[in-house]
């Protein structure tokens, strides 16, 4: 399949949690843990939004211990 963001083929995908685009590893600008098995994603494009970016800062990290 194709990157939704930069059009690269990709096989292995994550999506972003802003855009809900399905983008390779060169367009994700950040993950974190935001549960046990949860993790949040935001690509590069949602990154330069100021709004997406301070909502992604805001999530909660849970301790998984
Ligand atoms: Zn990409
Ligand atoms: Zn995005």
């Amino acid at each position: 399949m194709r990157c939704e963001r930069c059009g690269s083929d990709i096989h292995i995908y994550d999506t972003c949690n802003y855009c809900g685009k399905k983008i390779c590893n060169n367009c994700i600008k950040s993950s974190k843990r935001v549960s046990g098995t949860e993790r949040a994603f935001i690509c590069k494009s949602c990154w330069s939004s100021m709004k997406s970016r301070r909502t992604y800062k805001r999530v909660l990290i849970k301790a998984a211990y």
